[in-house]
């Protein structure tokens, strides 16, 4: 009898691959879930050992050896690699391409699973005495030298990379004053002296015991739904939960969005958790995230805190998945393998058979569903912890005021009085950029992306044009490039433009602006928001960057300057968003002593879906659009996919779609299920809204079904014909199961 290897390989292909065994290989069979390395083509690629099988359909003449078997143990259990075929099945994404995103870049690689120690740098005694005031001139040592006083545990490289521009030479120097020393131990960080927890609330109470007390039952699975408004203390609540399963001996997995992950939040569980915390995020460097996977892996982290791919973290003793912010776009992932780590997690809590927590304060209108329908149980948090109140918010009627750049004469009344009083004003503007438009005054000509269907957006800084969608970089023309003329306007206003404005309306305060282009150098952010909490600015401007998850406590006005967008989007998803973006923006208003406040600037006071948000009523806000849904047989009313497809002529993807079209129709009506298709509607092939970007046409064909199963075994029996017909050959094409960005 022959032994093959049935692996998946990393390429786009939807299949499994047959091997023979390595050559020599007198070692026992390997365990599934191990790495090998294969000859692919020309490359040689690492996949992964998903079956030992002793027939192959493939003829044995063409088969391949296995190089080397990389691991004695898996670097995937049971679990995951169920975990992970099933996303397979359910994303109809390449099973290689599924399980290589699951693993460390390292590990892809074919690096070792030998856990190493990771250079930690901290301050020592002698340093701890330094007098700072000795250090006069040397500004880059005492912000060292300070932050590794603050970091008992020390700080990784990265960390430093993050934080401290130009680190290096002087580490070098406090080095040499034998004032830090650097330790190369377990990648987990040590946890610092514990602080004290404050005395919770009866919301916050009834919610943890609650948790705590199903779990203790048996440990079953429970989804629950934290509703708590902004600064309600949500994450006090997972702190305490946690704490309890640490206890138990058990392991947390908690999901964080891309931007939430601050070192303040890490810094908080590290103060309050009385375990090894393991934190995985694209800011560490490969090393450290391998170090930190690994020591996942072997059970000892007792608190597994991570961005979107931290959902595939393997655990050893699971106890409980958290979600924070879970309405958060950033838990999809959007190109190539396009998951859900929210689905995902509700998926792995239930086949782990432990709870999972989903935290917002604007729940998204899928979960909220699930929660009405009784499967998923509501804990609410109505009120802000502590002496907080929530702040007041209210609209400014813009309509033929007078503005001063983009900003109304009231709103610059009201910022006054606020920064009068010593507090800071934090201002709103989800567009980067000076301009959005630069136009011709005599001609009309638009700067136009060439190699987009869009506006080039003008960075006034470097005077430069900028695609927002492709990258692609001009100098700003000093002249109409169609009639010579000189007089270009610059049209609409991004931050970079308000930016000016502010520091020409209040010269005696500081400025401070946050946005991708202001922190694109590593560190900078960090920096930023250092400015911020000591207090060195007084106005703050930026884009959702500024506006989701800190905490400033000195902030007491909170103004958005144009909300409109979401309010007549063709996004069915655009009024959801927005509900969800001006309370996440509010909720940076008034989170200490001092009362917030909070303005909104809008040319349609009158729009009905303001009404509830300005009471703070998120639960009304959201059922009004649930309903919504239901009548125009919405997701989570109905189940969506969305192929795309997109090529540098404009014909191949409309006709590869057409083919597609085509095929699920002659699946839908083959089928034994008649009814398959009455419950199925197909919708395009249409061009994409911006048709044209980065050079490639792109087109999309949307899928509508009643059910998740109808559209499961319509794309599994026709899947295959798409991939292979000839018309695929000419386009790049992707299918996303429950798309949240469907433009
Ligand atoms: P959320 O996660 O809901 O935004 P946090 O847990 O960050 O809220 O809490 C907001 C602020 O209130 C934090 O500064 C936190 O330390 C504080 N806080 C939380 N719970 C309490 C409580 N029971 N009593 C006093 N302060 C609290
Ligand atoms: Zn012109
Ligand atoms: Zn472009």
């Amino acid at each position: 009898m022959t032994t093959y290897f049935r692996i998946a390989i990393p390429t786009p292909l939807r299949r499994q691959f047959d091997y023979l065994i390595p050559a020599n290989f007198h070692a026992k069979l390997p365990q599934v879930g191990v790495r090998v390395k294969v000859p692919f083509g020309r490359q040689t690629l690492v996949g992964i050992l998903l079956e030992i099988v002793y027939e192959t359909d493939v003829p044995v003449q063409k088969l391949k050896q296995v190089i080397e078997v990389l691991d004695e143990q898996p670097v995937f259990d049971d679990e995951l690699l169920q975990l992970l075929r099933w996303c397979s099945l359910y994303y109809h994404h390449p099973i290689g391409e599924v399980m290589q995103n699951a693993l460390p870049v390292k590990l892809r690689q074919g690096a070792d699973t030998q856990i190493k120690g990771i250079r930690r740098w901290q301050i020592t005694p002698e340093g701890e005495q330094v007098d700072i005031q000795t250090l006069k001139r040397a500004a880059k040592q005492i912000a060292l030298l300070a932050d590794l006083k603050q970091s008992p545990s020390g700080l990784l490289d990265s960390q430093l990379t993050e934080q401290h521009v130009g680190w290096r030479p002087v580490m070098k120097r406090l080095h040499e004053k034998a004032w830090v020393q650097s330790i190369e131990e377990n990648a987990l960080p040590i946890a610092s002296p514990l602080s004290p927890a404050p005395t919770l609330n009866v919301d916050q109470k009834i919610a943890i015991d609650r948790i705590i007390y199903q779990q203790k039952e048996g440990n079953q699975f429970h989804a629950y739904v934290l509703e708590g408004v902004t600064g309600s203390g949500k994450t006090e609540v997972y702190l305490q939960v946690i704490q309890d399963i640490i206890k138990q001996g058990k392991q947390a997995l908690v999901l964080v969005p891309e931007i939430g992950l601050t070192p303040q939040l890490l810094d908080r569980f590290l103060k309050r958790l009385d375990g090894r915390i393991a934190i995985m995020h694209s800011g560490l460097n490969d090393e450290e995230r391998l170090q930190a996977w690994l020591n996942t892996q072997a059970g000892s982290a007792d608190v597994i805190i991570g961005t979107r791919s931290a959902v595939f973290s393997p655990l050893l003793r699971p106890g409980i998945i958290i979600i924070d912010e879970e309405h958060d776009l950033s838990f999809k992932q959007q190109d190539g393998f396009r998951y859900s780590a929210r689905d995902l997690a509700v998926k792995r809590a239930r086949d782990l058979n432990i709870p999972i927590v989903l935290g917002s304060a604007t729940p998204s209108l899928e979960t909220l569903y699930n929660a009405l329908q009784g499967r998923y149980e509501t804990l609410l948090l109505p009120e802000r912890a502590g002496n907080a109140k929530p702040p007041s918010i209210h609209l400014l009627d813009v309509r033929s005021q007078k503005m001063e750049q983009g900003i109304s004469a009231q709103l610059l009344h009201k910022m006054k009085e606020h920064l009068e009083r010593d507090s800071q004003v934090l201002l709103f503007l989800n567009r980067r950029g000076f301009a959005p438009v630069l136009m011709c005054h005599e001609c009309g000509w638009h700067a136009l992306c060439p190699r987009c269907d869009a506006h080039m957006t003008l960075h006034q800084s470097n005077s430069q044009l900028r695609c927002h969608h492709c990258g692609t970089e001009q100098y700003k023309p000093s002249a109409c490039p169609a009639c010579k003329c000189e007089d270009l306007l610059q049209i609409g206003f991004g931050t970079e433009r308000i930016e000016h404005a502010l520091t020409e309306l209040f010269p005696q305060y500081q400025v401070i602006r946050i946005d991708r282009d202001s922190t694109r150098r590593k560190g900078s952010m960090q920096a930023l928001l250092k400015e911020i909490n000591n207090g060195k600015r007084q106005i703050l401007i930026g884009t959702q960057m500024l506006a989701k998850g800190h905490h400033f406590p000195n902030v007491t006005l909170v103004a958005m300057l144009n909300a409109d967008h979401g309010l007549y989007s063709s996004d069915f998803r655009a009024s959801e968003r927005m509900g969800q973006l001006i309370l996440q923006v509010a909720g940076r208003a008034g989170r200490e002593e001092k009362e917030g406040e909070v303005l909104i600037q809008t040319h349609h006071p009158d729009h009905p879906l303001f009404t509830p948000l300005l009471k703070h009523d998120y639960p009304g806000f959201a059922k009004t659009l649930i309903e919504e849904r239901q009548q125009t047989e919405l997701p989570p009313f109905t189940h969506l996919a969305l192929l795309r497809a997109e090529a540098v002529d404009q014909q191949s993807p409309m006709i590869f779609l057409e083919q597609a079209r085509l095929m699920l129709e002659s699946v839908g009506h083959a089928s034994q299920n008649e009814s398959m298709l009455c419950d199925v509607i197909l919708m395009g092939p249409f061009p994409a809204l911006m048709e044209r970007r980065a050079g490639r046409y792109r087109a999309q064909l949307l899928i509508q079904a009643n059910n998740r199963k109808q559209l499961q075994s319509l794309f599994a029996s026709s899947i295959s014909q798409i991939e292979n017909d000839k018309t695929a050959k000419k386009v790049r094409w992707s299918i996303d199961i429950d798309p949240q960005d469907l433009m």
